[in-house]
């Protein structure tokens, strides 16, 4: 048995919470932070010194010897550069730990190294990061000792943003503004603010560490490129919801410890589908701190995973023909008095408001569904969305039949009377009590899901940060509550107006509203008949980004400038480019260098064995059809190495850009393929022994 856990002392016990503060912090000094956190007040330089100098002397209280700005260039990935507090040593030959207001407040890594699309020249490597003191700082303990992490945000010398956080902080605000005007119309008084809350589900597998080492594929490019489907895998649902195993369990332990420890309330977890899958959610947060937490979240599996002898992989697809890894994004827009404008209530045909912000809502993502999909685009997401295990690549909303319901009756006959209630679960079994069933029933197959009061979104990727996603939402949004707003505040019978926008909004934009099965190819050609985006690929979904639509979007908000957008694309064509690249690299190498060559020495045992049963005057027929086959099947795996190498020189001499993303996603991909296949074949039929690398049955059934 393991040993108890406090898990209230535990939690947050590495966090510089406001517990912290409110305890060690100046009453006045304490004050002005709040202000800044809570109403976004600008921090007089003073505060900073002094915060400092109570963070600095807490965090080496708590081990810390170095302290690093945490923030999140446009790789996806967290980047730090670590300091560490000492001063330089004094005449007495001495240190002291230092850390200054500045120090906290701005850091100036060298950004040269960092994606940016062209908007930095590289003689103006300059690139500043600057705290976000709405997310929490923290000190996180590793094999390089105890480091402090102050959450920043990552510009240019000239303002313009160099990552995930700036856009997402700048939307926040945006929503923010247009919801309080919107529920002051509706004669709130008294909330002060309006803040998007996330709670992602974060879906990965685990494998032994021993077989991943021996993956070059795995080890370079977080997926199998190779690999047969064993004799059994996903279809029996045995492993969804199954008891967890001991390892898995205990790495499971682990995990929440750390994660609770830096007040990441990590709440459920379960085994997933697919055979080694696994799903962590925590509970919700404002959407900068949960973005950050996803971030920590991430960092954890893969740590925690190393030290018990497990890899942990956040690819979106690892291996092909089971289930690949999402992140279910739950979004809701929340105020500070704790009402939820996503929440309908008991009838929510009665609550105007709500309605109103419904119908923004799905005015918004029928306008914008081309930048939602493109928010969820990574490299290896292709491999899942229009698969048919995760949403289609076209975005629609699923409502539930309750708020169907209501939407219909305002659609056709401009009135909502009646609200369908929850109906009694009858389980038939005496000593169950019946349950009130959800009047929303889940809809697994929808992109965008309104689950009772918070909407779901399930195209992101597994390994993707959600700041995207959150920032593209808080936009749309944004701007559909001020469109509603300006027309609102022109009228003057507002009951008429808003009654009236609910409905024109709900009958433009029903087409984006669909409650059936978006795994079905019905649907696929459904969409397509009502005109809805299906963008298959990350590359397809791209220019989504430098649309005018996009531009005058982002630019109204003062979320990206055009030059910003503009740059996000390159980034995202050279990404997709990269990644493909060193994908096809990695199959060349092993197939040139482990897979083939073990093939053909195989074929040599084959050989001889038929010669010795020659020899011994015996029947040759299975031992020469089996050399046959593995004849054959080298053959073709030989030219198409040679045609993939050829095709993969030809992607790399071509200018960066949108058309090299292009020949990428085509050509290359399907060289890999015909590559692929193949040796997939060889897995099949050659003798285990002689096949170098683990196979999926090794990975995926023996954690
Ligand atoms: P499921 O998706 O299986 O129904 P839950 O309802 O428990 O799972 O929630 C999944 C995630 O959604 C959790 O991270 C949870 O904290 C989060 N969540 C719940 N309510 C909200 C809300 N109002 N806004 C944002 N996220 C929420
Ligand atoms: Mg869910």
């Amino acid at each position: 048995m393991s040993e108890n856990i406090d898990v209230s002392a535990l939690f947050g016990e590495d966090v510089f919470d406001d517990t912290v503060m409110r305890e060690r912090l100046p009453k006045k000094i304490y004050k002005e932070l709040r202000k800044t956190i809570d109403e976004g007040k600008e921090m007089e330089s003073m505060v900073a010194e002094v915060v400092a100098e109570v963070m600095k002397d807490w965090a080496i209280e708590k081990g810390a010897t170095h302290y690093t700005h945490w923030f999140q260039p446009l790789t996806g990935v967290t980047a730090e550069k670590h300091d560490s507090f000492i001063s330089a040593p004094g005449a007495d030959g001495r240190v002291l730990m230092e850390f200054s207001g500045k120090e906290l407040i701005k850091g100036e890594p060298d950004a040269s190294s960092f994606p940016s699309g062209g908007l930095r020249a590289t003689f103006e490597a300059r690139g500043y990061t600057a705290w976000d003191c709405t997310s929490p700082a923290f000190v996180r303990h590793d094999a390089a000792g105890g480091t402090l992490c102050i959450p920043t945000a990552f510009c240019s010398y000239t303002g313009e943003s160099l990552d995930k956080k700036t856009p997402l902080l700048r939307s926040m605000e945006a929503v923010n503004t247009q919801a309080l005007r919107l529920i002051r119309l509706f004669g709130n008084t008294t909330s002060k603010k309006v803040t998007p809350s996330a709670g992602p589900e974060q879906e990965y597998f685990l494998v032994d560490r021993e077989k991943y080492l021996q993956r070059k594929d795995l080890i370079y490019t977080g997926r199998t490129l190779f690999g047969a489907m064993p004799p059994k895998g996903q279809e029996l649902d045995d492993h969804y919801y199954g008891a967890i195993r001991t390892r898995v369990a205990k790495f499971m332990r682990e995990v929440n410890k750390e994660l609770w420890r830096l007040g990441v309330a990590a709440k459920t977890q379960h085994n997933e589908v697919a055979p080694a899958q696994h799903e962590l959610a925590p509970i919700y947060a404002t959407v900068n701190v949960a973005v950050d937490n996803n971030q920590l979240v991430m960092e954890t599996l893969k740590k925690v995973a190393e030290r018990q002898g497990l890899t942990c992989l956040l690819h979106e697809k690892p291996f092909a023909g089971v289930n690949g890894s999402g992140k279910h994004n739950n979004w809701s827009l929340v105020t500070d008095d704790g009402i939820n404008l996503v929440d309908p209530g008991k009838t929510p045909h009665e609550n105007v408001q709500f309605l109103l912000v419904m119908s923004c809502i799905i005015k918004a993502i029928d306008v914008h569904a081309d930048l939602l999909r493109e928010s969820a685009a990574d490299v290896g997401n292709d491999h899942r969305l229009g698969a048919n295990e995760a949403p289609p690549a076209i975005i629609s909303v699923y409502l539930g039949d309750q708020l169907q319901d209501v939407m219909d009756q305002l659609i056709y006959t401009g009135m909502a009377t009646s609200s369908i209630k929850g109906e009694v679960l009858d389980t038939g079994v005496k000593t169950i009590p019946d349950i009130r069933k959800d009047a929303t029933d889940r809809n697994r197959t929808s992109p965008f899901a309104f689950t009772g009061n918070k909407f779901e979104f399930r195209m992101v990727g597994s390994s993707d940060s959600i700041a995207s996603p959150n920032t593209v939402l808080n936009t749309i949004v944004a701007e559909a509550f001020a469109e509603a707003c300006d027309e609102i505040e022109k009228s003057d019978n507002m009951e008429e107006c808003v009654h009236d926008l609910i409905k024109k909004y709900l009958t433009e934009h029903q087409r984006v509203v669909f409650n059936g099965n978006g795994y079905s190819q019905e649907w696929v050609d459904e969409a397509k008949r009502r005109g809805l985006p299906n963008l298959p690929s990350m590359v397809d979904a791209i220019p989504a980004l430098v649309t005018d639509k996009s531009i005058k979007l982002f630019g109204k908000f003062g979320i990206y400038t055009e030059a910003e957008l503009r740059s996000r694309a390159e980034i995202q064509y050279e990404a997709y480019a990269k990644a493909i690249n060193i994908e096809a690299r990695t199959m060349i190498d092993i197939a040139a260098k482990t897979l083939i060559p073990s093939v053909v020495r195989y074929s040599g045992v084959l050989a001889d064995t038929v010669n010795s049963i020659k020899a011994a005057g015996s029947d040759t027929t299975v031992a020469k059809e089996m050399l046959d086959d593995v004849i054959r099947l080298v053959t073709e795996a030989k030219s198409a190495l040679t045609k993939l190498i050829q095709v993969t020189d030809e992607g790399v001499a071509m200018e960066q850009g949108r058309d090299q993303a292009v020949f990428y996603k085509d050509e290359v991909n399907k060289a890999m393929n015909d590559l692929r296949r193949p040796i997939d074949e060889l897995e099949t039929i050659m003798d285990k022994d002689y096949w170098p690398m683990p196979s999926y049955g090794d990975l995926l059934f023996e954690v």
